[in-house]
């Protein structure tokens, strides 16, 4: 950092749960009404209210968007072997499922116009595997992947689109939600998410049979018998009544806390204008992103020398220029939180040994990561909080 800047006294996060009230009514109504388990008045609202939300036939609330990516898996039958294409640069959330159930993900390069699967990739590795059946896609921070082009590949292909739309609830393309274009959708409630329940996911499908058993396999695959009866392995998903209670108090908030983040994303796309950089992209024609994260790249030319170890970041501080890690250590300094982005899958040392597919020689999304960050989003950073962010950004350029 070049110039010296005051610390805020309160950290300024990433993206921090909002509370608005309603949330301790439903918990505190669990607790007097003595649901306290997996079934009650709050799972039932938010199941009914997000199906209605998103467009959906059927919705089950889960522990986690995890264990909702988990029991896609089992609904799209993956056996021991088989390889699924996969969003590369993502949270390992969205790969770690596939191999929970032996599968062996294929990662899929990203595509520089929203960050997300690159369709080209996609193709090509149709071309290479054509008997891959099922597709994982993530729609990085709230941003819509390119879903015109990716479902009519898998269209071609007769495969099963899986939607990781974790980071994306309450985005849209061609006014469609996100998490309604595949044959399975899952949403998260983690903590750090749009809507938060503490934690807590969700998994949405149209068909009767899907949530069905779901439901079944997320409580221990009970069968219908007098006794506990079992045909098949089972799990502990179901959600608590209790984390319900909180979703049920956020979900009216939705649309308050997606404005609050495109304001910030504006804010930023307009006070870093004049810099040497640009926000994660996405196609204002057909889709309209959360703005869950605001995130910005460094143009080539005016990167300073980063080096990156598996565990460890250095720079070269550069007049006029600088980097992703100088950036994030600035803010660090003035008690304000970024991240690198997502670091792709494919470089991770557990999938290093994974077959990756690119289009573009060099590879996108290594790219992003090198050049990326994201930046503090929390909806109630003020706007006086987020301009001493700016200037901070600022200073690392001069
Ligand atoms: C958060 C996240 C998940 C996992 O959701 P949890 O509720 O934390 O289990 C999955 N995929 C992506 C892309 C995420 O960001």
């Amino acid at each position: 950092m070049k110039q010296k800047f005051e610390p805020f006294k309160e950290r300024v996060y990433l993206s921090s749960p909002t509370m608005h009230g309603e949330e301790l009514k439903y918990m505190t109504e669990a607790y007097q009404t003595n649901w306290m388990s997996t079934i009650g008045a709050n799972i039932d609202s938010i199941e009914a209210d997000v199906a209605k939300k998103l467009g959906m036939g059927y919705t089950v609330a889960l522990s986690s968007g995890t264990a909702a990516l988990h029991l896609a898996m089992k609904l799209a039958k993956i056996k021991p072997g088989e390889k699924v294409f996969c969003t590369d640069m993502t949270f390992s959330a969205t790969a770690n499922p596939i191999v929970y159930e032996g599968g062996v993900p294929i990662f899929i390069d990203s595509e520089p116009d929203t960050w997300n699967m690159s369709p080209e990739a996609l193709k090509k590795a149709f071309e290479l595997y054509p008997d891959v059946r099922v597709v994982m896609l993530a729609h990085l921070y709230g941003v819509p992947a390119k879903l015109t082009e990716i479902k009519e590949i898998c269209r071609q292909h007769e495969a099963i689109l899986i939607e990781d739309a974790a980071e994306s609830l309450g985005a849209t393309y061609q006014g469609q939600q996100t998490g309604s274009f595949g044959e399975i959708g899952v949403i998260s409630f983690n903590g750090n998410k749009i809507i938060t329940g503490s934690s807590g996911g969700m998994l949405l499908t149209d068909k009767k049979e899907l949530a069905d058993e779901a439901r079944k396999l997320s409580t221990q695959a009970r069968e219908d018998a007098p006794w506990y009866q079992h045909k098949e392995i089972g799990y502990n998903y179901r959600m608590s009544n209790v984390i319900a209670g909180v979703v049920r108090g956020q979900l009216p908030y939705l649309e308050e806390h997606i404005a609050q983040k495109k304001k910030i994303y504006q804010r930023y796309q307009a006070g870093l204008s004049e810099l040497p950089v640009k926000m994660n992209p996405f196609d204002s024609d057909k889709s309209e992103p959360n703005f869950w994260l605001s995130c910005l790249v460094i143009d080539k030319e005016e990167m300073c020398k980063q080096t990156r170890t598996d565990t460890e970041a250095s720079y070269t501080s550069e007049q006029g220029r600088s980097c992703p890690t100088e950036i994030l250590e600035a803010l660090a300094a003035i008690n304000a939180e970024g991240r690198p982005i997502w670091k792709p899958m494919h470089l991770q040392p557990i999938y290093e040994k994974n077959i990756f597919v690119k289009v573009d020689e060099n590879g996108v999304d290594e790219d992003i990561f090198n050049r990326g960050l994201c930046l503090p989003s929390d909806n109630k950073m003020t706007p006086e909080q987020q301009d001493r962010i700016i200037d901070v950004i600022k200073s690392c350029f001069e």
